[in-house]
Order: C-alpha cells, then structure tokens, then sequence
C-alpha cells in the first residue's frame, strides 16, 4: 500500500499460472476495491496482462501490463499530481506487510527462454534477463541493513541466471558464492524455485554443504517423476538427474517438489512413476496441484486431458507421500540443536525452512538463535530455546 500526497493506492501483483490463480485474484482485488473505496488500486503481473477485463471492470482498478510494470512509480506520480490536495481514504486491509517479515525477497532475474507446453508464464514475461550483481548486492545490503534476518533469491527461472564476466559465464552459483562473500553481516541466504535441469545446481549443492550461512533446501521445478511425462511437458530433467542431485546432496541438503498432476496423457501407471519417485526421493514438501489447461499453450490443446477429479485424487496422493516424508524427516530432527530464524508468535523456521514452535518467552521476530528440537507435530517441529 502506497499513501503519499494525498493519494492512497494499493498495488496487486496478480498470477496466472493456473485458472484458479486467476480466478483467486479477480476475488482479491474485488474485496480489496469493496474495502476501500477512494482508493486507486494499481492491478498488474501475468493475470492482469493475460487477462485485463477480468479486473478492468472493477471499480478505481488501473491495469498495468507486465511490460510496463517498471513505469509503476510514474502513474503513480501522474495521478499523485492530479489529486494532490485530496484526503488520504482510509486503506482496510493488511497490505503493508513486508516489513514486518523476517525474510526479504530479492529479484534476480526475470522471463525464461525455455518452452515448457503447459507454461503461460513465459508468454507474459518474456524472453529472460539476469539483473546486474551490483544491484543485487545494494539489495542485499539494504535489506540486511533493515534487519531483515533472511535473503530469498527469487526470478521467473532464477537457476538460469548469467552473465559474461571477462569473458566467462557467470552463474547463480557464482553470484551467491559472491554474495556470501561481498555481504558478510547477511546471516541466511536462501534460494527460491530452481530448475533441477541446470548444472549450476550441483555447485549450489556442493556450496550449500560447506557454507553455514546457505541453507540447505533446493525447492525444484519437478513437476513430474515420469520421464515420458517430462518429455511431454519439453522438461529438459529427467528422473535420473534427479536422483543424481540427491546422491550429490548425501543428506545435507533437503528437497521440495512442484508436481502438476494429471498432464495430459498422464495414465495411472505414469502417475506411479511420480509417486515411487516421491517415496524413493522423499522430497520434504510436495507443492501439487492439478494441470490447468491455459489459453494459448501447446499443452491445452493435447489429446488425452484428464479429468479433473483424476487430478484433483492424484494431488491428495502425492500430498499424502509428502505428509509421509515430513513426518520422517522431523522426527530424525528431534534431539537436534538447530539454528533459526523467528518470525512471529514465537513461529521459526529451521534452515529445511520448516516450521518450528518455540515454547517459553516471547522471542522477537527476525531474530537468529539455537534451539533444541523437542517434538515434532503433523506438520511442525517443537522446540526449546537453549
Ligand atoms: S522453465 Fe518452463 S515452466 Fe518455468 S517459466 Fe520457463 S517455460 Fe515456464
């Protein structure tokens, strides 16, 4: 939420990816208009580029295409000038979160040059680009300097980061090898979705094994354990990359996955590809959801779509491998010393980024101490402040 000038505005970053993203935004921005009327709500990201009427029609939205997001500040200005005088409305909502957050994200890059088929994303963001590191460490710095206690490395394909530096690529390993280096009061660095296909990776695994301040959890763009799958999808991994990503991690680095269930030409049996996968792998979280044909890809228009409530089960399948992995991996925790970052309400996360519950007093938000795993819950470590 902006207030400057006597303009209020509310800036929504909407998402595409699937149709009930879409549709989960169109609501939100609905609310955000109802709660707040005076109040200019700037609505951009891939929902409002792909689909503009969705949110046009609703009343004091202003629409930004992605391509123009940039320019976001200068609309603002715009109609900062043409109010000017006006009373502030009142803004209903909790929008001004970000800095109340222990984690800051940062942006690294953004668009992809891949052609997954069920992929909408890369249509609306466009061909990718690496953000210069200097921008990426004054980032850093600031947000390290703000008390933030933990820098996510986000982009659309963050693994395909590159530059040419002397003549030679630079990569995400070597950016966040550098970061590391060039940023020494940064105590977490965390990277965000990757894409197990890029053999940057493998550093990343290597560098997450030695250096403390890395946390060890790689949060892959999976989204099938079948080979014939993948392929469909114009995945460049396969299975076996996988499980070599994992034999390299030897324990020191933990997995999540994203998995689309029910791609089209999904049979039962390459659905049970992903599944042994899941359970031989045991990724620790698994992000399932059902393939949403979007306008536009070459996937929507395959034969042999799958019925939704095929793969609606198959998500709650997966969901249950997953549940599984976690409650196996927490349990091996307990008893150990850990080192993490408070959130809120004495919530913290370990370095696996798992939820941890420290009992006792009040601990205030962003800060970085060691606790003893105690127990664990369904869904949550528990822990004592040592
Ligand atoms: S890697 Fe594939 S899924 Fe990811 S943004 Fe690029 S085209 Fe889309």
């Amino acid at each position: 939420m902006l207030s400057r000038a006597g303009i209020c505005a509310v800036i929504v970053n909407t998402c595409a990816v699937t149709a009930e993203a879409e549709r989960q935004c169109g609501q939100a921005v609905r609310k955000i208009a109802r709660e707040n009327p005076g109040a200019i709500i700037f609505v951009t990201g891939c929902a409002a580029t792909r689909n503009p009427g969705l949110f046009e029609k609703i009343p004091d939205v202003v629409v930004i295409p992605n391509e123009k997001k940039m320019e976001l500040r200068a609309y603002l200005d715009k109609i900062s000038q043409k109010n000017r005088g006006n009373s502030c409305p009142e803004i209903n909502g909790n929008f001004d979160t970000e800095n109340k957050l222990s984690k800051k994200f940062i942006q690294i890059q953004n668009g992809c040059n891949h052609d997954c088929t069920y992929c909408v994303t890369r249509l609306l963001r466009g061909p990718a680009v690496s953000f210069e590191y200097d921008e990426i460490l004054a980032n850093v710095r600031a947000a390290t300097a703000a008390g933030f206690g933990e820098i996510v490395l986000t982009g659309v394909d963050a693994a395909s980061y590159l530059h040419i530096e002397n003549g030679r690529p630079f990569l995400i390993s070597d950016l966040c090898q550098r970061l590391l280096c060039d940023a020494p009061e940064m105590e977490r660095l965390r990277l965000s979705s990757v894409d197990p296909a890029v053999p940057a990776i493998r550093n990343i695994i290597e560098i997450m094994k030695t250096e403390r301040r890395f946390m060890p959890h790689l949060h892959l763009s999976m989204q099938s354990g079948s080979d014939t799958i993948l392929r469909a999808m114009r995945r460049r991994h396969t299975a076996e990359m996988v499980r070599d990503l994992v034999r390299l991690a030897d324990g020191k680095v933990s997995f999540s996955w994203d998995i689309i269930c029910g791609f089209p030409g999904e049979t039962d049996e390459l659905f049970n590809e992903t599944l042994e996968l899941a359970r031989e792998l045991k990724p620790i979280r698994i992000h399932a959801f059902p393939f949403s044909p979007r306008p536009g890809t070459v996937a929507a228009e395959m034969p042999n779509q799958i019925p939704r409530n095929t793969a609606r089960a198959r998500v709650r399948e997966i969901t249950a491998v997953a549940a599984e992995n976690l409650h196996e991996f927490m349990q091996n925790k307990v008893g150990n010393v850990c080192r993490v970052l408070v959130e809120s309400d004495n919530i913290a996360r370990t370095p696996d980024d798992i939820p941890v519950k420290i009992a006792g007093a009040a601990i205030p938000p962003r800060t970085i101490c060691d606790i003893k795993i105690t127990g664990a819950t369904d869904d949550m470590l528990l822990g004592i402040n040592i």
